[in-house]
């Protein structure tokens, strides 16, 4: 029996595990830390009994290295540190790096500010292939090679996780870079200013669109023909870069 109550912030956390059935029996989870959202992630993760938990963080900033060096040693989490720079590079580095601690999930701490900028964004560049691999557990095609990632924090805006994290653990200052992502995040939470709501009515669209693009999803998978890492193409962006 335990004695301590849960608070609302966590009811849903975990609600929203069972219900999409992010975490189940025999689970290993590798999380991908790096700010705070990240970071409350682990920490609400780390309560599930018996489960076995890693972290791993791209080391691309002093500061966010530091500060995951800090929350798993406090929170007690293997912890591993890879180099990485760019974008393709971190979702490419997380994969391989998971897959090869034989992790069962990946655990990405995204907000519902990163999805709803997600979303907009995906539209913003007409990535349609990005954007049927939103929500909170996406369905990417059952392949070894790819450790499925999931979003248990997508629910849940930045505000909301600020304010729970601060009573539990050590926050980290993010220093917000010029990017097309971070004009939208404004915009958007202009409008929500105006029109609250709006960011929660967004990822509720997307989850019933979900069912639609599932049905639609690429089917096949191909193996870049230099690495052999899963890419959509034959030879994968990292490796194409690489070359140049
Ligand atoms: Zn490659």
């Amino acid at each position: 029996m335990t004695s301590s109550k849960k608070s609302s912030f966590e009811k849903k956390f975990f609600k929203t595990i069972g219900k999409y059935k992010l975490i189940e029996k025999n689970d290993k989870v590798v999380v991908a830390l790096s700010g705070t959202s990240s970071a409350t992630m682990l920490f609400l993760l780390k309560q599930i009994k018996g489960m076995e938990i890693f972290a791993i963080t791209i080391d691309e900033e002093k500061k966010k290295t530091r500060y995951s060096k800090n929350i798993a040693k406090k929170f007690g989490v293997n912890h591993i540190i890879v180099k990485g720079n760019s974008e393709i590079h971190r979702r490419y580095i997380l994969n391989k790096t998971a897959r090869e601690l034989v992790a069962t999930k990946l655990a990405v701490g995204h907000s519902m500010d990163d999805e709803c900028a997600s979303i907009i964004l995906s539209m913003c560049r007409g990535d349609f292939s990005r954007f049927q691999r939103l929500g909170p557990n996406p369905i990417i095609i059952k392949n070894k090679k790819f450790v499925p990632r999931i979003k248990p924090m997508i629910f849940f805006s930045e505000k909301e996780i600020l304010n729970y994290a601060k009573k539990k653990i050590p926050l980290f200052k993010e220093k917000k870079a010029k990017s097309h992502r971070e004009d939208i995040k404004k915009m958007i939470n202009k409008i929500e200013k105006f029109h609250p709501g709006t960011k929660n009515s967004m990822i509720k669209f997307y989850e019933r669109l979900m069912p639609m693009i599932i049905s639609k999803a690429i089917k096949k998978i191909n193996y870049c023909e230099r690495c052999g890492e899963p890419t959509s193409r034959a030879i994968c962006r990292i490796c194409e870069i690489s070359q140049n």
